[in-house]
């Protein structure tokens, strides 16, 4: 198992990325804060886990404010006796993110919030855990349009992404010495409840399907896997990375037919 012994807080666990993320790293003998801003949710998968013969618990709390970040990491701490492994994926899409013209500033300030400032308080409380436990692995969740422009704008979320991958590349050079790495998925279009409920028709489907060379979305399954890789001592020697998983698109100027 290749996280055995080790602990790990996986925000926006409770859907998508996180929920397989969970399950994924219990199975590979982690003991997991399972932590999101939907109670219900994270209970479920925390039972899940417990069901499979794992070890977990649930947190409820919302990243975007100081005081509940501070607490899981506490719960987590306090709960498993450590903290090893800190993956701050929780995020949203906002239905009315849009261009820079139209998108409301409530819609900005709620996207940073949560997509950026977020993520900065998990490591804010997070990586002193890690240091008490001598080091460890913070994996950010940003996204591949961090790296590339879309002519379907979400000025917002685009924005809170590529301040994640810009933070998380310093956050790497600040704490490299400390035996703390961190690094960047950068996932492409899933087939989760966030990006499907956003192209809900076939044809904004299709529109976005004919720039991914793989000809179809990725699962969140698969980039569980690659926080896996990223979480475990394989990857003791990568920090600092934009780690992208997403079926080609940022390497394609025309795909296939
Ligand atoms: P999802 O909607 O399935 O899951 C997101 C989870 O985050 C939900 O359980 C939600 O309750 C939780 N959450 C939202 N705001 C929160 C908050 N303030 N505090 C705590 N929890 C909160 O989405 P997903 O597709 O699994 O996305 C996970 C991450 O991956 C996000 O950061 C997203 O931006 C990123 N991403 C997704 C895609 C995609 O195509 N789905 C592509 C690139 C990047």
């Amino acid at each position: 198992m290749r996280l055995q012994d080790k602990t790990a807080l996986i925000t926006g666990a409770a859907s998508g990325i996180g929920r397989e993320t969970a399950l994924l790293f219990a199975a590979e003998g982690a003991s997991v804060a399972v932590v999101d801003r939907d109670r219900e949710g994270a209970a479920r998968v925390c039972a899940e886990i417990e069901a499979a013969g794992g070890v977990a618990v649930a947190v409820h709390a919302d990243v975007s404010v100081a005081a509940d970040a501070e607490a899981m990491v506490a719960v987590a701490e306090s709960a498993f006796g450590r903290l090893d492994v800190l993956f701050n994926n929780a995020g949203i899409m906002h239905p009315d993110d849009g261009d820079a013209e139209q998108t409301d500033e409530s819609v900005w300030h709620q996207t940073i919030d949560i997509n950026l400032k977020g993520v900065w308080l998990g490591c804010r409380y997070g990586i002193p855990a890690l240091r008490r436990a001598g080091g460890g692995s913070v994996i950010n969740t940003a996204s591949f349009v961090a790296l590339m422009g879309a002519a379907t704008p979400q000025i917002a979320y685009t924005a809170s992404k590529g301040g994640v991958l810009a933070m998380s590349r310093e956050l790497a050079v600040v704490h490299a010495r400390e035996n703390i790495r961190v690094n960047a998925l950068c996932p492409g279009p899933l087939h989760t409840e966030m990006l499907m409920s956003y192209l809900d028709t076939e044809e904004k489907k299709e529109r976005r399907l004919r720039h991914i060379p793989m000809g179809r979305f990725g699962l969140a399954s698969e980039q569980a896997k690659a926080a896996l890789w990223l979480a475990s001592d394989d990857s003791s020697f990568t920090t600092g990375t934009e780690f992208v998983v997403d079926g080609g698109i940022t390497a394609a100027y025309v795909t296939p037919e």
